[in-house]
């Protein structure tokens, strides 16, 4: 990865802005450039002929100020140390722009999921969660799934974890199965939110969501899952790609008919009566919403220009560079930042914990209203600081709501000294 596209350094240029904005004291900035707590680990793992492979993994947290530390673990080829910083940072704003009680964590191990067996898989989710065991708890730092992690390696972790504990101690991690604990409607949160979010936008830049053309980079749970639920609201998906390729058809996909083709052939790529077509043609494809929900920096300032959809809704982490942000606000597209379009998944993540803590549980409906009732109320309270500061982006704006809220907590801490101007602004009734 060049230098110009470290997402750490990215992070904390993101902070950076916001709190310039505020008009915050450089304290603020201080604490929140970079985490509280690493952890890296070196985790060895018996492979099935006998071998052992030592594998490289981390924990970050970056701050506490709200709460618990909160955020998933990514197994991945490309993980590194300052990466999982960045999703531990972007995990703190995340939870503080839709109001929930947590900071901000995430851990990732350097490995390929899809070059192990099973076996070896749940070997390493357990070997790696007793190598950070000491710092996770329901009160002091909560994981749930990422990039190429699932409800089944939540639940190995959980059960390791409560063999370590000696007692089943299901509100340690998040994502889990429903019959462990889980919560219904998880899986789909973070689509879900996404669709809450881009359909407000849209509501508030006045395009008219029925008929909306849609591009999704990406069609993993996420991805397919958001192309699902705006059809569903009357959106036409044009156009769709996963890691090996991609399918464009003018008239619109059925999103059901197109997980059957992905799930029997590996890919969308060939479905039936659609033309193949590139990872960068989607994104620069006539359209009217662009879903980005792979990976990082997939947006670039060689992309962006080029750039034809309306509404971004980032249901990936990090998906667009800060060089491509600036020439899509010069260009009026209205970028939904990932701290804001993918803060589904966290937020039914916290309904899992608040569930796990009662030892009672809600009905899918009730998870989805809740779910509803907190990305429509966050949604407009970035877009009101949006609005109100006239130099500002979206990113910028939530970054300036959440900040906002983690200043104050800070603040009232004694974090950050006597004399710091402290940015009040939850509301006390
Ligand atoms: N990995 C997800 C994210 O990046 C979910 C985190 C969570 O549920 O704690 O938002």
């Amino acid at each position: 990865m060049s230098k110009e596209l470290n997402s750490y350094e990215i992070a904390q240029q993101q902070i950076r802005e916001a709190v310039n904005n505020l008009g915050l004291s450089e304290m603020v900035f201080d604490m929140l450039k970079q985490p509280t707590r690493e952890l890296t680990v070196a985790i060895p793992v018996e492979m099935d002929d006998g071998s052992i492979k030592v594998f490289t993994g981390y924990r970050v947290q970056h701050n506490f100020a709200l709460g618990p530390a909160k955020g998933g673990i990514r197994f991945h080829p490309d993980v590194s140390l300052d990466e999982v910083r960045a999703l531990a940072l972007w995990m703190t704003f995340k939870s503080a722009v839709v109001g929930l009680p947590y900071g901000g964590g995430k851990g990732g191990v350097i490995c390929n999921p899809k070059e192990l067996s099973n076996r070896e898989l749940q070997r390493l989710s357990r070997e790696y969660i007793r190598s950070v065991a000491p710092i996770l708890g329901p009160e002091k730092d909560v994981p749930a799934p990422d990039v190429y992690t699932n409800s089944q390696v939540m639940a190995w972790m959980m059960d390791e974890y409560s063999k370590y504990k000696c007692y089943n101690d299901f509100g340690v991690i998040t994502g889990k199965p429903i019959i462990v604990g889980g919560s219904l409607g998880r899986n789909e949160a973070t689509a879900r939110g996404c669709t809450f979010v881009v359909r407000e936008a849209a509501k508030a830049i006045g395009l008219n969501i029925k008929g909306a053309t849609v591009a999704v980079q990406g069609y993993g749970n996420a991805g397919s899952i958001v192309a699902n639920l705006l059809h569903k609201l009357g959106c036409k998906i044009v156009a769709v790609v996963d890691s090996t390729g991609g399918a464009y058809n003018p008239q619109g996909f059925i999103p059901e008919k197109l997980e059957v083709f992905k799930s029997e052939i590996g890919t969308v790529k060939g479905y039936p009566g659609s033309k193949n077509i590139s990872s960068e043609e989607l994104l620069t494809m006539a359209c009217d919403i662009l879903i980005p929900a792979a990976l990082e920096n997939q947006i670039t300032e060689e992309i962006a220009p080029r750039i034809k959809a309306k509404i971004i809704g980032e249901a990936a982490n990090g998906p667009t560079t800060p060089g491509a942000d600036r020439i899509l606000t010069k260009n009026g597209v209205l970028v939904l930042p990932d701290i804001l379009a993918n803060a589904g998944g966290v937020t039914v993540s916290y309904f899992e914990w608040v569930q796990n803590n009662m030892g009672y549980y809600w009905s899918e409906e009730e998870v989805n209203s809740k779910l509803e009732a907190k990305m429509v109320n966050a949604f407009y309270e970035v877009y009101k600081m949006y609005k109100a500061h006239k130099q500002v982006d979206m990113r910028t704006a939530a970054y300036m709501v959440s900040i906002s809220y983690v200043s104050e907590a800070m603040g009232v801490r004694g974090w950050l000294g006597e004399d710091t101007k402290v940015q009040k602004c939850r509301k006390v009734s």
